[in-house]
């Protein structure tokens, strides 16, 4: 009977989810290089960060709930500013590395680093 239940409940999922995206936004910094007078982050010194191996431990909580849920992986980086951090490119491994379909999305704040990433064809969209 679990089984029957599971298999109902796999098919339904596929059915209902193809290609359907469920985004998951990870602030990996506070850190910015600009001062908006709109912004949210109270500073931006990134005290109290979490760490690289934390972020991680999220996406692979990410990875078993998209499996489970028959989504689709779409990953957005932001911050602060993305390129600040030191974790960026080796978040950008890991998410290569165990979410290899993921749509990608991040918001750099400045021309040049827009430049940068969006020549990178990996990137779906940099804005
Ligand atoms: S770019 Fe974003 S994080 Fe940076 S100061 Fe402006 S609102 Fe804040």
């Amino acid at each position: 009977m679990k089984a029957a239940l599971a298999a109902i409940e796999s098919f339904l999922l596929k059915t209902i989810n193809v290609d359907r995206y469920l985004p998951i936004q990870l602030d990996i910094t506070n850190a910015c290089n600009l001062k908006c007078i709109h912004c949210y982050h109270p500073h931006h010194n990134n005290n109290g960060a979490s760490s690289l191996d934390q972020w991680k431990e999220i996406l692979i909580q990410y990875k078993a709930l998209i499996q489970k849920m028959r989504y689709r992986p779409w990953v957005i980086l932001c911050g602060g500013e993305p390129l600040a951090s030191p974790h960026l490119l080796p978040l950008l491994s890991f998410i290569k590395q165990e979410l290899p379909l993921s749509s990608l999305r991040a918001y750099p704040k400045t021309p040049a680093a827009l430049k940068a990433m969006t020549a990178d064809t990996r990137w779906r969209q940099a804005s």
